[in-house]
């Protein structure tokens, strides 16, 4: 058996550059992968069939549409060996809240599995298959501070960012990335050039909020998302946004303490909820996640 921590990301910015002929933009943001984890135990079974398990609600499909299973059966084409496997999932990542969930899911097992069967996929392929499973994917094999370009799958690591503190503000409701997406391209005048990004970072981590094309669509539907942000900014965060197509909000604090206390304290919409987990710094070696066998 192989157990794969899966970690969450936060898109600090993002900008929509242009609509692609194939549905998917050219974006740019900032990635910082979350000390925040789901958790994936892969397991061979005798027969035949991916099976997906882990009292997940009804907001997670168990069947071929979850992306975990969608990446067990591609790799399993790619390297051959048993088609027989047992997915167990348990869930820590908001689910259609703009961490990447679906997303790491689907790295963890490209990653777990190649470690099961003891056979690698090449870099290439391995990055191929990532991009065919979905934009965030790619970011999600190697995880750290990154801008991302392209579809998100260009990566270029980010070096002496220092581990972060954040508060993420989850609401009870998700949104669709796809038509967050949709909606946003429609009312841009696409293309649009110019980096609003990377100059925002500096070597004491972000030096301020940096904009997302997708917030204001995403605000309008749920106005919460704007209010959230200036509970946050009152409350002392130095850097705060919505991450990727939302509807989670982060407020960027001094240190652990001060974001639980924030945390704990903070008045929020009926249904909403406070996380607090931290962002590994650039030259981070260990922290936590990745693939153990056994
Ligand atoms: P994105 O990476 O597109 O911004 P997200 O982080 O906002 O995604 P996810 O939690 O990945 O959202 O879920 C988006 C949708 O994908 C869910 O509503 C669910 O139906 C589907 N889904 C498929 N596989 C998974 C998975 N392993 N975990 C969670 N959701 C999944």
């Amino acid at each position: 058996m192989v157990t794969v921590l899966a970690p969450a990301k936060l898109n600090l910015g993002l900008r929509v550059l242009d609509r692609r002929p194939d549905g998917y933009h050219e974006i740019e943001t900032v990635y910082l992968p979350l000390r925040l984890y789901d958790r994936l135990e892969l397991e061979p079974r005798p027969e035949p069939g991916i099976v997906l398990e882990g009292g997940l609600g009804s907001e997670v499909p168990t069947d071929a549409t979850n992306l975990a299973v969608q990446a067990a059966a591609e790799v399993t084409l790619l390297l051959g060996g048993p088609a027989g496997l047992r997915i167990r999932l348990h869930k820590e990542i908001p689910v259609a809240a703009g961490l990447g969930g679906g997303s790491s899911d689907a790295a963890a097992v490209i990653l777990g599995l190649e470690t099961l069967r003891g056979s690698h996929l090449s870099p290439a392929d391995r990055h191929a298959l990532a991009r065919k499973l979905g934009a965030d994917v790619a970011f999600f094999l190697s995880p750290r501070p990154s801008i991302g370009r392209g579809i998100g799958d260009r990566l270029e690591p980010l070096s002496g960012l220092p581990e972060m503190w954040w508060v993420l503000v989850v609401f009870p409701f998700g949104l669709s990335t796809r038509e967050i997406y949709e909606e946003t391209s429609r009312e841009l005048t696409l293309p649009q050039g110019g980096s609003r990004i990377a100059p925002l970072l500096g070597s004491s981590g972000v030096r301020e909020s940096a904009p997302n094309d997708l917030e204001k669509v995403a605000t309008r539907q749920h106005p919460e998302i704007g209010a959230v942000r200036r509970v946050l900014e009152q409350v002392g965060a130095s850097v705060t946004g919505m991450s990727g197509s939302g509807p989670t909000v982060y407020g960027r604090f001094g240190s652990r303490e001060a974001a639980e206390q924030v945390a704990r304290k903070v008045g929020l919409s009926a249904g909403a909820r406070t996380l607090v987990a931290s962002s590994p710094g650039s030259d981070s070696e260990s922290w936590g996640w990745g693939v153990a066998k056994g």
